[in-house]
Protein backbone atom coordinates (compact mmCIF):
# COMPACT_ATOMS: atom_id res chain seq x y z
CA UNK A 1 0.00 0.00 0.00
CA UNK A 2 1.31 3.52 -0.73
CA UNK A 3 0.55 5.83 2.10
CA UNK A 4 0.71 9.69 1.23
CA UNK A 5 -1.02 10.94 4.46
CA UNK A 6 -2.39 9.52 7.95
CA UNK A 7 -5.58 10.08 9.85
CA UNK A 8 -5.48 10.08 14.06
CA UNK A 9 -8.11 9.42 16.09
CA UNK A 10 -7.55 11.12 19.13
CA UNK A 11 -9.47 9.68 22.10
CA UNK A 12 -7.63 6.71 23.81
CA UNK A 13 -5.38 7.32 20.53
CA UNK A 14 -3.17 9.84 21.69
CA UNK A 15 -4.60 10.16 25.68
CA UNK A 16 -6.30 7.93 27.74
CA UNK A 17 -9.50 9.51 28.30
CA UNK A 18 -11.35 8.11 31.24
CA UNK A 19 -9.37 9.87 33.80
CA UNK A 20 -10.06 13.44 31.61
CA UNK A 21 -13.30 13.05 31.99
CA UNK A 22 -13.58 11.97 35.29
CA UNK A 23 -11.84 14.73 36.06
CA UNK A 24 -13.60 17.16 34.37
CA UNK A 25 -16.86 16.32 36.17
CA UNK A 26 -15.04 16.74 39.59
CA UNK A 27 -14.33 20.56 37.92
CA UNK A 28 -17.62 20.87 37.43
CA UNK A 29 -19.24 19.61 40.30
CA UNK A 30 -16.66 21.08 42.66
CA UNK A 31 -17.69 24.88 40.72
CA UNK A 32 -21.88 24.14 40.82
CA UNK A 33 -21.03 23.54 44.81
CA UNK A 34 -19.03 26.61 44.86
CA UNK A 35 -21.60 28.99 42.56
CA UNK A 36 -24.96 26.96 42.45
CA UNK A 37 -24.94 24.51 45.93
CA UNK A 38 -28.56 24.03 45.34
CA UNK A 39 -27.60 22.52 41.96
CA UNK A 40 -24.83 20.54 42.74
CA UNK A 41 -27.13 18.84 45.93
CA UNK A 42 -29.63 18.53 43.18
CA UNK A 43 -27.73 16.95 40.52
CA UNK A 44 -24.60 15.37 41.85
CA UNK A 45 -22.32 13.51 39.56
CA UNK A 46 -23.84 10.29 38.75
CA UNK A 47 -27.14 12.30 38.46
CA UNK A 48 -25.95 14.59 35.91
CA UNK A 49 -23.86 11.42 33.99
CA UNK A 50 -27.58 10.03 33.82
CA UNK A 51 -28.95 13.06 32.47
CA UNK A 52 -26.40 13.16 29.69
CA UNK A 53 -27.23 9.45 28.81
CA UNK A 54 -31.05 10.41 28.71
CA UNK A 55 -30.13 13.25 26.33
CA UNK A 56 -28.14 11.15 24.29
CA UNK A 57 -31.35 8.77 23.74
CA UNK A 58 -34.19 11.38 23.47
CA UNK A 59 -32.01 13.20 20.80
CA UNK A 60 -30.61 11.25 18.42
CA UNK A 61 -30.24 14.58 16.35
CA UNK A 62 -27.03 15.66 19.07
CA UNK A 63 -25.66 12.27 18.95
CA UNK A 64 -22.74 13.28 17.15
CA UNK A 65 -21.70 16.77 19.18
CA UNK A 66 -21.29 16.00 22.47
CA UNK A 67 -20.75 19.38 23.12
CA UNK A 68 -24.51 20.60 22.47
CA UNK A 69 -24.82 17.30 24.43
CA UNK A 70 -23.16 18.57 27.93
CA UNK A 71 -24.75 22.37 27.26
CA UNK A 72 -28.45 20.96 27.37
CA UNK A 73 -27.30 18.91 30.38
CA UNK A 74 -26.41 21.80 31.88
CA UNK A 75 -29.37 23.68 30.74
CA UNK A 76 -31.75 20.88 32.46
CA UNK A 77 -30.44 20.67 35.16
CA UNK A 78 -30.63 24.49 35.91
CA UNK A 79 -33.92 24.85 34.84
CA UNK A 80 -34.98 22.15 37.18
CA UNK A 81 -33.43 24.48 39.95
CA UNK A 82 -35.74 27.21 38.67
CA UNK A 83 -32.68 29.11 36.95
CA UNK A 84 -32.32 30.33 33.30
CA UNK A 85 -29.43 29.31 30.24
CA UNK A 86 -27.40 32.25 32.12
CA UNK A 87 -24.89 30.21 34.08
CA UNK A 88 -24.68 27.06 31.18
CA UNK A 89 -21.96 28.65 29.44
CA UNK A 90 -19.56 29.30 31.87
CA UNK A 91 -20.69 26.26 33.74
CA UNK A 92 -19.59 24.22 30.24
CA UNK A 93 -16.39 26.16 30.08
CA UNK A 94 -15.28 24.66 33.75
CA UNK A 95 -15.91 21.39 32.27
CA UNK A 96 -14.45 21.90 28.84
CA UNK A 97 -11.15 23.54 29.96
CA UNK A 98 -10.33 20.62 32.23
CA UNK A 99 -11.57 18.04 29.39
CA UNK A 100 -8.86 19.58 27.54
CA UNK A 101 -6.42 19.02 30.30
CA UNK A 102 -5.25 15.63 28.45
CA UNK A 103 -2.20 13.31 29.69
CA UNK A 104 -0.97 12.02 26.38
CA UNK A 105 1.00 8.68 26.18
CA UNK A 106 4.47 9.09 26.41
CA UNK A 107 4.77 8.05 22.53
CA UNK A 108 2.66 10.74 21.33
CA UNK A 109 4.69 14.10 21.43
CA UNK A 110 7.77 12.35 19.47
CA UNK A 111 5.74 10.21 17.35
CA UNK A 112 3.76 13.35 15.74
CA UNK A 113 6.61 15.36 15.23
CA UNK A 114 8.40 12.82 12.97
CA UNK A 115 5.14 11.38 11.67
CA UNK A 116 4.47 15.21 10.35
CA UNK A 117 7.57 15.97 9.24
CA UNK A 118 6.66 13.10 6.52
CA UNK A 119 3.31 13.38 5.88
CA UNK A 120 0.54 15.63 6.31
CA UNK A 121 -1.72 14.37 9.02
CA UNK A 122 -5.59 14.82 9.78
CA UNK A 123 -7.44 14.12 13.29
CA UNK A 124 -10.81 12.31 13.24
CA UNK A 125 -12.65 12.39 16.17
CA UNK A 126 -16.56 11.98 17.10
CA UNK A 127 -15.22 13.64 20.42
CA UNK A 128 -14.85 17.00 21.30
CA UNK A 129 -11.07 17.72 22.48
CA UNK A 130 -9.39 20.92 21.26
CA UNK A 131 -5.88 20.47 19.86
CA UNK A 132 -5.44 24.28 20.17
CA UNK A 133 -5.84 24.03 23.98
CA UNK A 134 -3.67 20.82 24.28
CA UNK A 135 -1.20 22.38 22.56
CA UNK A 136 -0.89 19.71 19.75
CA UNK A 137 -2.07 21.94 16.87
CA UNK A 138 0.55 22.47 15.19
CA UNK A 139 1.47 18.66 14.06
CA UNK A 140 -1.71 18.50 11.90
CA UNK A 141 -3.05 20.27 8.70
CA UNK A 142 -6.69 19.50 9.63
CA UNK A 143 -9.11 18.47 12.69
CA UNK A 144 -11.81 16.73 12.01
CA UNK A 145 -14.43 16.33 14.42
CA UNK A 146 -17.94 14.69 13.97
CA UNK A 147 -19.64 17.90 15.54
CA UNK A 148 -18.48 20.25 12.38
CA UNK A 149 -18.95 16.99 9.81
CA UNK A 150 -22.40 16.52 11.55
CA UNK A 151 -22.00 12.66 11.73
CA UNK A 152 -19.70 10.86 13.40
CA UNK A 153 -17.60 7.72 13.19
CA UNK A 154 -17.96 5.19 11.26
CA UNK A 155 -20.39 7.03 8.69
CA UNK A 156 -17.48 7.21 5.57
CA UNK A 157 -18.37 10.87 5.29
CA UNK A 158 -16.38 11.67 8.51
CA UNK A 159 -13.59 9.87 6.99
CA UNK A 160 -14.27 11.49 3.11
CA UNK A 161 -14.06 14.62 5.03
CA UNK A 162 -10.75 14.30 6.01
CA UNK A 163 -9.39 13.09 2.75
CA UNK A 164 -10.90 15.77 1.09
CA UNK A 165 -8.85 18.49 3.08
CA UNK A 166 -6.46 16.57 2.53
CA UNK A 167 -6.88 16.07 -1.34
CA UNK A 168 -5.44 12.83 -0.98
CA UNK A 169 -8.04 9.56 -2.47
CA UNK A 170 -9.01 7.07 0.49
CA UNK A 171 -6.92 4.16 -0.83
CA UNK A 172 -3.79 6.22 0.10
CA UNK A 173 -4.71 7.26 3.41
CA UNK A 174 -3.56 5.26 6.79
CA UNK A 175 -6.30 5.59 9.86
CA UNK A 176 -4.78 5.04 12.91
CA UNK A 177 -7.40 4.49 15.83
CA UNK A 178 -7.91 2.29 18.76
CA UNK A 179 -11.71 1.22 18.15
CA UNK A 180 -12.02 -1.73 16.13
CA UNK A 181 -15.51 -0.99 14.78
CA UNK A 182 -15.28 2.87 14.89
CA UNK A 183 -12.24 3.53 13.85
CA UNK A 184 -10.99 0.27 12.08
CA UNK A 185 -14.26 -1.27 10.35
CA UNK A 186 -15.23 2.57 9.69
CA UNK A 187 -12.23 3.63 7.91
CA UNK A 188 -12.20 0.23 5.77
CA UNK A 189 -15.89 0.92 4.81
CA UNK A 190 -14.78 4.51 3.86
CA UNK A 191 -11.93 3.10 1.21
CA UNK A 192 -9.06 3.86 3.86
CA UNK A 193 -6.13 1.80 4.50
CA UNK A 194 -5.84 1.03 8.44
CA UNK A 195 -4.06 0.48 11.86
CA UNK A 196 -5.12 -0.49 15.01
CA UNK A 197 -3.47 0.74 17.85
CA UNK A 198 -3.79 -1.84 20.49
CA UNK A 199 -2.20 -0.61 23.45
CA UNK A 200 -3.28 -3.41 25.51
CA UNK A 201 -1.98 -6.27 24.27
CA UNK A 202 -5.35 -7.20 23.09
CA UNK A 203 -6.33 -10.44 20.15
CA UNK A 204 -7.78 -8.66 17.39
CA UNK A 205 -9.85 -11.97 17.47
CA UNK A 206 -11.22 -11.14 20.85
CA UNK A 207 -11.67 -7.39 20.85
CA UNK A 208 -13.21 -7.28 17.52
CA UNK A 209 -15.01 -10.32 17.12
CA UNK A 210 -16.28 -11.19 13.31
CA UNK A 211 -14.13 -7.63 11.82
CA UNK A 212 -11.97 -7.90 9.25
CA UNK A 213 -8.84 -7.36 11.01
CA UNK A 214 -6.46 -4.19 10.18
CA UNK A 215 -3.91 -3.42 7.53
CA UNK A 216 -1.24 -2.35 10.37
CA UNK A 217 -1.58 -4.33 13.83
CA UNK A 218 0.83 -1.84 16.09
CA UNK A 219 1.16 -0.95 19.87
CA UNK A 220 2.27 2.61 19.93
CA UNK A 221 3.05 5.07 17.95
CA UNK A 222 6.79 4.56 17.96
CA UNK A 223 5.82 1.69 15.73
CA UNK A 224 3.41 3.11 13.21
CA UNK A 225 6.72 5.65 13.06
CA UNK A 226 9.16 2.64 12.21
CA UNK A 227 6.72 1.36 9.40
CA UNK A 228 6.22 4.73 7.59
CA UNK A 229 9.98 5.39 7.63
CA UNK A 230 10.61 1.98 5.86
CA UNK A 231 7.87 2.64 3.66
CA UNK A 232 7.26 6.01 2.16
MG1 LIG B 1 -10.61 6.46 20.32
Amino acid sequence: MRILAISLDLDDTLWPIQPVIHAAEQHLDAWLKHHHAAVAAAWPIPALRALRERIAVERPDIAHDFTAQRKLMLEQAFAACGIGRDPVEPAFEVFYAARNRVDCYPDVGPALSALAARLPLASISNGNADLQRIGLRAHFRHTICARQIGMAKPAPAIFHAACARLGIAPEHMLHVGDDPALDIEGARAAGLRTAWLNRSAAAWSDAAPGIMPPDLHIRDLAELVRWIEHHT
